[in-house]
């Protein structure tokens, strides 16, 4: 596929309105968000449809899709620390994926000079195993809300197992982000189901008017249709982290996101087979060889358990949580707790996520938590 430039398209609204930046192939193996892309803008440049604001849609690993591998030094979607992205900016020999972080970085922050409303970022993956679409994302209340546009399961807290991920440091730049899976790398479908959650995501940001247009119920349909058995709301606990030493193997037939039971064979490496400790979600499981993510183990979260922390959120709750014996607010930072998780054992994280918190670090017996802006 010819991928020329960083900058797949950009579609500007008659009428000042939100931005909506989309980054599409961040892994370099992963070219259909852009070919959905394509379709969007092919239609939009059909005319008839009333778009206010601005869409953007920017190629990730614009050197790794050219050349149709994941990455080639490093995964770009691992690198987006704050202390990382400042001197990657400083340095005179990046290597291929710090300089395709330089110039995402511009043309993102370039995107973001010409917004005239609120900012939305989404992120578009595929993925190696086959499956359901679903969509990601990093639990504020204003992302919460943003992501129950979509038909489809969503997950959240991904973002807390692995650091320097593109969709968090946007969030904590002020932008409401969302990622997507569509479907696995090489099957047309899902090109069909990234166009579907792109319309439905510009029509949520409101760069579209609800219902305005017959592609936004279309698109409803197509994910509607492939949600099937999977619950609507799941959130991940661990994950199983490899290196190639490990010689990790996992058990063929696992969807990208799949039910699992106790004692289930989920995998197997060096040391003998990997089993599940309990029933819970198997997501995202590598059928690739590059990465260094063997799966992430996750749970459906009810819906009352999702009501009762918006509920304590608002409240502001948290407040108290620094009142709690092996807690304090870190001084630098206003929006982290430290938890000194030898006298606060009997707080487990999930007190913290209740109230929006993510783990940032975990450094002995020092637990970072951090809340997120929303
Ligand atoms: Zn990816």
């Amino acid at each position: 596929m010819k991928i020329e430039k960083r900058e797949i398209g950009h579609a500007q609204g008659d009428g000042p309105g939100p931005t909506l930046i989309v980054v599409a192939g961040v892994h370099g193996n992963e070219p259909a968000g852009i070919l959905a892309a394509r379709r969007v803008f092919a239609r939009l440049g059909r005319g008839g449809i009333d778009l206010a604001g601005d869409l953007w849609v920017f190629a990730g690993n614009l050197a790794a899709l050219q050349m149709g591998v994941r990455y080639q030094k490093k995964d770009l979607n691992r690198l987006w620390q704050e202390d990382r992205v400042t001197e990657v900016k400083a340095l005179a020999k990046p290597d291929p994926e710090d300089r395709e972080l330089k110039e995402l970085l511009g043309a993102i922050e370039g995107a973001m000079g010409y917004a005239r409303g609120k900012i939305f970022l989404g992120d578009f993956h595929t993925s190696s195993a086959h499956g359901i679409p679903f969509v990601l994302f990093g639990d504020t209340l204003p992302q919460r809300r943003f992501v129950e546009a979509f038909p489809l399961p969503v997950v959240m807290g991904l973002e807390e197992q692995v650091d320097g991920v593109l969709s968090s440091y946007w969030t904590r730049r002020g932008c409401v982000t969302f990622g997507c899976e569509g479907g696995q790398h090489d099957d047309p479908g899902s090109v069909d189901n990234l166009e579907a959650v792109l319309w439905l995501a510009m029509e949520q940001a409101g760069l579209v008017e609800k219902g305005s247009t017959p592609e936004l119920g279309r698109s409803r349909g197509v994910l509607e249709e492939k949600r099937g058995d999977l619950p609507p709301w799941l959130e991940v606990v661990s994950r199983h982290a490899i290196t190639a030493k490990d010689e990790f193997r996992m058990e063929p037939g696992f969807r990208c996101l799949d039910h699992a039971v106790k004692g289930q064979l989920l995998a197997r490496d060096r040391n003998g087979e990997i089993r599940a400790k309990s029933d819970g979600m198997v997501i995202l499981p590598l059928y690739q060889g590059l990465g260094d993510d063997g799966f992430f183990w996750g749970r459906k979260v009810s819906r009352a358990r999702l009501a009762t922390s918006s509920v304590l959120r608002h409240m502001h709750l948290d407040k108290l949580l620094a009142a709690l014996p092996g807690v304090t607010r870190d001084v630098g930072h206003p929006s982290r707790f430290i938890v000194d998780t030898h006298v606060a054992s009997v707080y487990p994280l999930d007190v913290f996520h209740m109230f929006g918190y993510r783990k940032v670090r975990e450094d002995g017996e020092r637990l970072t938590v951090e809340r997120q802006p929303g």
